[in-house]
């Protein structure tokens, strides 16, 4: 039998922010070399084994065995050449879904996994007819590119003479209907390249103005699973998803997946024995998936456009900090992992966080 050392891997992160600056420190206690594609300053870059620029894109893919990404909207030269070399995981296929949200919406259409009624539109004045015909002037407009964050997107609850400027828009959008949802949730899981599924249990998720501020769980209930593993298995993914939902009246519908770690995983840090990111690593290089069973209850709160973090918040939770020069509104800086005893001792937890962190409320 092969032995971990004997199989030392030389991995690839195509992209270097937060999700695959924790990649690597969570993937430091396996003997595998990091290299990664962006800029010097990123955070990724700065405790990697090497950091290539992205012109230099085909050197590192060239040098590496396995290649993955930790943003799905990276330098599509670079996610084609290394799909071209057969070393990109999750597959092209994946982020071919994410470019276009109607082929994301579509696909789950075809597949027959729960997602909001909606419809396709070729620009923005039919758009804004179908919102008229179909949806009675309320729902959500979604530019089908480029859109992530809450960006591209336009809630409309009647006051459509306020969205006038849509119809000079030329691109393609998705008009969906506006969920009333009771709750959004969201699931972390993991297949790896013999098709063998896990999943962590799913979380409660509180998000504003399209970004997520905390979440928390686990939540008991696993049709969430059950729709994770039939996306997962159609699309034969390798590695970590994360999948949001809305829940309605009891209902579970899908709102989009990312292929990749999630921000909503970032307690399994904390509360699991094996977190999402040793999981990914796991996963596209062959090695058995672990245990997606939590330790105890967890959550997190997002640090969003401030560096000004009260000390007193490490008597309740532990802080990751991304180590980005500047402070932009919206920016993601780091974020506050919380454990505990029961659900309630962790909303609790986040509740005493979010005061500290954001003593006037949050700016969004
Ligand atoms: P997205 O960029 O699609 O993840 O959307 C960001 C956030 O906008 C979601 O997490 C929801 O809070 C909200 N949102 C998106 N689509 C809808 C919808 N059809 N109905 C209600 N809220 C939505």
């Amino acid at each position: 039998m092969k032995s971990l050392t004997q199989n030392s891997i030389k991995i690839g992160i195509l992209g270097g922010g937060q999700l695959g600056w924790m990649m690597i420190l969570e993937g430091r206690k396996y003997p595998f070399a990091f290299y990664v594609m962006d800029e010097p300053e990123a955070p990724a870059c700065k405790v990697a084994d090497k950091c290539f620029t992205p012109d230099d894109y085909k050197k590192m893919i060239d040098e590496v065995d396995v290649v993955t990404f930790e943003f799905e909207h990276v330098k599509e030269e670079a996610l084609q050449y290394a799909e071209d070399q057969g070393k990109l995981l999750p597959r092209l296929n994946t982020v071919e879904l994410k470019r276009e949200r109607w082929k994301e919406k579509t696909y789950y259409k075809e597949h027959n996994l729960p997602t909001p009624r909606f419809y396709i539109a070729n620009d923005g004045e039919e758009a804004l007819r179908i919102l008229k015909d179909e949806f009675n002037n309320v729902g959500v407009l979604k530019q089908s590119r480029g859109g992530y964050d809450g960006k591209g997107q336009y809630f409309i609850k009647g006051d459509v003479e306020k969205y006038g400027f849509i119809k000079d828009m030329k691109c393609k959008f998705v008009v969906e209907e506006f969920v009333n949802f009771n709750y959004e949730a969201s699931i972390i899981a993991v297949r790896d390249r013999n098709g063998n599924f896990k999943a962590y249990p799913p979380t409660f998720n509180y998000n504003e103005k399209g970004i997520l501020v905390y979440n928390y769980g686990p939540l008991k209930d696993n049709r969430f699973a059950e729709i994770a593993k039939r996306l997962m298995d159609s699309l034969e993914y390798v590695g970590t998803i994360g999948i949001e939902f809305f829940v309605r009246d009891g209902e579970i519908l899908i709102n989009e997946f990312a292929p990749r770690v999630h921000n909503t995983g970032h307690y399994t840090l904390d509360a699991a024995f094996v977190s999402q990111f040793e999981q990914h690593l796991r996963a596209i290089t062959g090695l058995e998936i672990g245990a997606t069973e939590l330790l105890s209850y967890g959550g997190m709160v997002n640090i969003l456009g401030t560096d000004n973090v009260p000390l007193e918040v490490l008597k309740y939770g532990k802080v990751y900090w991304y180590g980005k020069k500047e402070v932009r509104k919206r920016r993601k800086l780091g974020h506050v992992n919380v454990v505990g005893s029961n659900l309630e001792d962790v909303k609790q937890k986040i509740d005493i966080i979010m005061k500290l962190i954001y003593p006037q409320g949050l700016d969004l």
